[in-house]
């Protein structure tokens, strides 16, 4: 068993190994083979000044740290500094920031980042170029004396667009290299062996992967880096809770597993879409045509479970679709076992104005999955059946499945926008 103490990655052992054991020795005092859950917020200690480790939970906490361990392990790294949200952890990194700094980041970006580096950063004098970062020329072009820190997002929502991170990293001069590889997990990618700096994952996807926490990290191999991140932590306090924590890494015990079931599905599904033809496009890294897959099969080891595809037939019928299947359900978010359905350009990505979605290939038919850990033929039927259900030209479906389950005609005065929500609770296949 690996010796967690020492805080060093367990490199020689297998990923789904590691996503066991990492951080996760017996208790000492009890032996319980899984750790108790440490709640307490304050720590009794022997002397004044003195401490066993612990006095505050804001600053230090030991499920917190036992998940830190795990997750550094995970990244081939010595340190993880682990947030409330994924949010919480990007805005961590952006505290090593000072004013008159400069960021280039890829233009193809989680919302919530484009939200916070445009309306919160730029009021602390940040200046900040967004570029194509599947060009590695662009990112170098973009870099001035100023540039502090490049942001990738590899995969990326939900064009599933790469960018190259050794080549950003051979040329990123002294900036720092920032990647955001939530879309990827640990056991997919590893952006620190590339030359990247710092890793962020949204530990709300597929780390935690049931659905039932938001989390963040960030995951650094230098100690100074380490040191200025957990200081954020501390005096900005925007940490992962124990119960959080712990949710998270129980999760992660099964990442290994779960990737592999949410690749298989995933490629399985992007080769039904493509096979169809009512289907116009599929993203799926994947898929030999990817304009990016020879990158993908050096970059990544498997493909992820994010699948994006534009149905023909205009957004119409994509809103038709995301409305008819039934193991797919209708809602934002992503990397959790239960396979989803959205609408970017309506759901995830409505805060972007429709010129800027349109730049970045977001269309009003765009449509994300994120494909979970059911039997593929499951899934490929139930799309199979929305696909057949909103025929070319009828903007919406014929059909719906009512609340009993059976399949019903739906009169024409409903068909159109003001179709029933056939799935009042999305979360639970019809
Ligand atoms: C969800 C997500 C985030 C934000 O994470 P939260 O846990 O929702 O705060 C950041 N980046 C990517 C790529 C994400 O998918």
């Amino acid at each position: 068993m690996p010796n967690r103490s020492s805080g060093h990655p367990t490199s020689a052992l297998g990923f789904a190994t590691r996503a066991v054991w990492a951080g996760g020795e017996p208790c000492p005092h009890t032996g319980a083979t899984v750790a108790p859950v440490y709640l307490s917020s304050t720590f009794t200690l022997p002397d004044v000044g003195v401490t066993k480790g612990y006095d505050y939970s804001r600053t230090a906490n030991p499920t917190r740290a036992r998940l830190e361990a795990q997750l550094a392990d995970l990244e081939g790294a010595r340190f993880a500094v682990a947030f409330a949200s994924g949010m919480a952890a990007i805005a961590g990194v952006t505290a090593l920031l000072a004013p008159g700094d400069h960021v280039v980041a890829t233009r193809d970006l989680y919302g919530g980042t484009h939200r916070l580096f445009t309306t919160v950063l730029a009021r602390y004098g940040i200046a900040i170029s967004f570029v194509d970062a599947t060009d590695p020329a662009c990112v170098a072009a973009a870099l001035r004396p100023q540039t502090r820190l490049i942001w990738l997002e590899t995969p990326s929502n939900p064009t599933l667009r790469l960018a190259d991170v050794a080549a950003i990293a051979a040329g990123k001069g002294g900036a720092l290299l920032a990647v955001d590889s939530t879309f990827a997990s640990p056991a997919v990618q590893q952006p620190l062996a590339q030359g990247a700096d710092l890793v962020v994952h949204s530990t709300t996807k597929y780390l935690s992967g049931h659905s039932d926490v938001l989390g963040g990290v960030v995951v650094v191999d230098d100690p100074e880096l380490h040191a200025r991140i957990a200081y954020h932590q501390n005096a900005a306090g925007a940490t992962a809770g124990p119960w959080d924590a712990y949710l998270v890494q129980r999760g992660v015990k099964t990442l290994g597993l779960r990737m592999k079931a949410h690749a298989e599905n995933a490629q399985a599904v992007a080769e039904f879409l493509a096979a169809r033809a009512d289907v116009a496009e599929v993203h799926y890294p994947g898929l030999a045509g990817h304009p990016q897959h020879a990158l993908a099969r050096r970059q990544m080891r498997g493909f992820g479970g994010i699948v994006a595809f534009r149905p023909a037939g205009g957004p119409a019928r994509a809103r038709a679709l995301a409305r008819a299947t039934r193991l797919f359900a209708l809602a934002v978010s992503l990397g959790g076992v239960e396979s989803l359905i959205c609408i970017p350009a309506a759901m995830t990505h409505a805060s972007l104005t429709a010129d800027q979605r349109a730049a970045l290939g977001i269309g009003d038919d765009l449509i994300r999955l994120s494909v979970g850990i059911e039997d593929a033929p499951d899934l490929i039927a139930d799309l199979s059946r929305a696909l057949d259900g909103c025929p070319l030209g009828i903007s919406s479906p014929s059909w719906y499945i009512d609340a009993l389950g059976n399949r019903s005609r739906l009169s024409s005065q409903v068909l159109g926008e003001s179709i029933p929500k056939h799935n009042p609770n999305p979360r639970s296949p019809r």
